[in-house]
């Protein structure tokens, strides 16, 4: 080897940065972004991470959100509530001991108004450099303090007195990322990617006969724009994704969608399915063992399901219903239909802690009946795993339950007629083809049923889910205690503290859920540590436990199976007890920042309590002062305990046009569609997407691999 410098061997020179593309009539999908300048092997694997090997790629990789640092706003004039760029001196420094340990900083400016910087965590090589006399520039939001106004955790940087650092010159882009990619990589990189596209055009997939008529911009135009937005463009325009340039984008990946779930539809009726008709019998004995009788609305799913299995064509079908409706016995009737007509059914959930809550559940109600199912998940290693796998493939384990874990291709089905997959927004759709492709045996593909809590109105989910029959339980068993919840501010911390140690020392069990204080998973699970700390600090004599995401899954399996058996009084926990949970002794739950959360989160985090007979209390512990808006999100949560009456408030403020962290919603990830916002275009993309697979059959495959391609990768927990 002559030269260890370009020892990576690429071959074609075209390949090569800068010139990429320059030379070559090549399409931007056909030029890899490891060409690009300063991507090297790590950052190529980390773009791949995302999905993005092309140019073309980091194009259709859109901003998440914008900020403005277009103009400095003077100290005078910054409000409460509004993410802000400012710059001003340093008057005062120093590391104050309240409840919590904490790095103050005052900076003012010459008209003499004040705004504090609160770091909780800094290094001290921060601390010091953060000295009296230096000036500062920082990008943050402000909040109103206990003193005054202030910014925690805000980005800055120090300014030197002889370069006087530009302001952006358009709205600065934030990415969504991956762990080892900071901002200024993915400008960089998107800078370079726009530059390309100047000279190539990415492809045109939707034909003039569909665009023209919408008078939307082009592609490049829109892709333009949304990367580097002008001076001038309203950030609340961006934000709630009201200019064209969303429109052009969201209609074609609405499209996409469209095209790609007509096209699975059509292929599922072209497979068979193993007719479940079942005698009755284990689901007879089920049900003759339940402590309660099925609601109305639940005897009407159990019967659509019923009928469903029956049919030699797969079925496809999405059960809807709220957090608490009862939608795992439907589950468990539906297994039992498979097992009577001599076929396997497996049950597969996003999380480890979900999936053993549902093998619990299972093996209580069918243990009775002599069915013990089998668990598998990712960390049965070895000979435990062996022997499970011999169990499903001997068709010993009648039903299995588990997590992406089944989708491994060492597990093999002796029958399967049947897979449940419940939270399916968590997993793509290829997954669910994926497992599909495991049953069904000479007689074709197995019948598959959807659970999902995710409220989202009938009308929109029949379009969501094209390729799905939809099912839906209306409102939750009789005999249940409404939860109390009330809105709290956190000045009044100590009482609240006070009524945790008074449920728990009457014997019931108690959350404190700790929310995002950043967009970092990382701060998250601090603050969560902190908080466990400070608690158990305060409770003496109580139980105090803590779940966050950077815990093993082992780890956290132990923590939850001890609050789960009542060894444990108080759980401190991130967002991460949304689902999977379920002990009914847990009576009161305590959200901190509730502010930070979409309503549906709020309403499935407080779905873990009011679970048992007990009334149950869930507290939002928010910090004053709420705009007028987050007020009225968190008067919805106290007034309904609805999911469905929720998601439609929601969406009714939304329409008044607030913003309401737009990609949250919606059960389905868009990139940039909104089902809700882009209910108007639903109905176009449906037209479009007809008229594609007739007249335009070529452009099918590309427009899906475009906008749901790398799908596959986003699966998974
Ligand atoms: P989800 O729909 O959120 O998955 P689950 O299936 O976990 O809800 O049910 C919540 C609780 O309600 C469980 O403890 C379950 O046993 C109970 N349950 C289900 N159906 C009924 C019913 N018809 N009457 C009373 N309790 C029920
Ligand atoms: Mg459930």
């Amino acid at each position: 080897m002559p030269d260890a410098g370009v020892s990576d061997g690429v071959s074609d020179p075209a390949a090569l940065a800068p010139e990429a593309g320059r030379s070559s009539d090549r399409g931007l999908d056909r030029i890899p972004a490891r060409t690009l300048d300063r991507v090297g092997p790590k950052i190529a694997e980390r773009l791949e991470r995302l999905g993005i090997r092309t140019v073309q790629d980091l194009l259709f990789h859109l901003p998440l959100r914008y900020q403005d640092r277009t103009r400095l706003t003077p100290l005078t004039e910054i409000e409460v509530g509004v993410e802000t760029w400012v710059e001003g001196e340093i008057l005062e420094s120093g590391i104050g001991l309240g409840r919590r340990r904490s790095l103050k900083v005052w900076v003012g400016d010459a008209l003499g108004a004040g705004l504090l910087l609160r770091f909780f965590y800094f290094s001290p090589q921060q601390a010091a450099a953060l000295k009296p006399g230096e000036r500062v520039r920082c990008y943050g939001e402000v909040r109103q303090g206990p003193q005054s106004l202030e910014m925690v955790h805000p980005e800055y940087r120090l300014l030197r007195a002889e370069a006087d650092e530009p302001i952006a010159a358009c709205l600065t882009p934030i990415y969504p990322s991956t762990e080892g990619l900071q901002q200024t990589s993915w400008r960089g990189l998107t800078d370079q990617a726009l530059a390309l596209m100047e000279r190539t055009a990415p492809a045109e997939l939707l034909p003039p006969e569909i665009l023209d008529p919408l008078g939307l911009p082009t592609l490049t135009e829109a892709l333009a724009f949304l990367h580097r937005p002008p001076v001038g463009t309203s950030l609340q325009d961006l934000t709630e994704g009201r200019h064209p340039a969303f429109a052009r984008l969201a209609f074609e990946e609405l499209v996409a969608h469209q095209v790609s779930l007509r096209r699975m539809r059509l292929e599922q009726r072209r497979v068979s399915a193993p007719v479940l008709g079942g005698d009755g019998g284990l689901r007879e004995r089920l049900r003759a063992s339940l402590p309660f009788r099925l609601t109305a609305s639940q005897e009407r799913v159990v019967a659509e399901i019923a009928a469903d299995l029956a049919q030699s064509r797969p079925m496809q079908r999405l059960l809807q219903g709220d957090v608490g409706a009862g939608k795992t016995v439907v589950a468990a009737l539906a297994a039992l239909q498979a097992l009577e007509s001599d076929c396997q059914a497996a049950l597969m959930a996003p999380t480890e802690l979900l999936a053993e809550q549902h093998h619990r559940s299972l093996s209580g109600w069918l243990g009775a009946l002599g069915l013990e199912p089998v668990w598998l998940a990712g960390r049965h290693k070895g000979r435990e795993r062996d022997e499970r796998l011999a169990a499903i493939a001997s068709g010993a384990a009648p039903i299995v339950v588990g997590t992406h874990a089944l989708l491994q291709d060492d597990v093999a089905f002796q029958d399967l007629g049947l897979v449940i997959i419940d939270e399916q927004h968590r997993f793509g759709v290829h997954q669910r083809l994926k497992l599909r492709e495991k049953g069904g045996g000479e007689d074709g593909a197995p019948h598959q049923l959807i659970m999902t809590a995710t409220p989202i109105p009938r009308s929109l989910a029949m379009t969501l889910y094209a390729d799905l029959d939809l099912s839906v339980i209306d409102g939750l068993p009789p005999g249940r205690t409404p939860i109390v919840t009330r809105a709290v501010p956190d000045t009044r911390r100590d009482e609240v503290i006070e009524r945790v140690r008074q449920a728990c020392l009457a014997g019931r069990q108690a959350y404190w859920v700790c929310t995002l204080i950043e967009e970092s998973e990382v701060l998250e699970c601090q603050a969560a540590e902190d908080t466990a700390r400070q608690l158990s600090a305060c409770l003496e004599g109580l139980r105090v436990g803590l779940v966050h995401g950077r815990l093993k899954s082992q780890e956290r399996d132990a923590v939850m199976a001890a609050f789960a058996s009542g060894a444990l009084d108080l759980l401190v926990a991130t967002t991460v007890i949304e689902v999977g949970v379920d002990v009914p002794n847990a009576s009161l739950m305590i959200i901190e920042n509730p502010e930070r959360l979409g309503l549906a989160q709020l309403h499935q985090l407080r779905g873990r309590v009011g679970r048992g007979s007990v009334e149950s209390h869930c507290l939002l512990l928010y910090h004053a002062p709420l705009s007028a808006i987050a007020r009225e999100r968190l008067g919805i949560i106290r007034d309904s305990t609805s999911g469905f009456e929720i998601a439609e408030r929601d969406l009714a403020i939304r329409g008044a046009g607030e913003v309401l962290g737009t990609r949250q919603t919606g059960s389905i990830q868009f990139r940039i569609a909104d089902p809700l916002r882009d209910q108007p275009l639903i109905a176009e993309a449906q037209r479009a997407a007809d008229r594609l697979l007739v007249g335009y059959p070529e452009l099918v495959t590309p427009l899906i691999d475009r906008w749901l391609g790398e799908r596959e990768h986003y699966g998974g927990v």
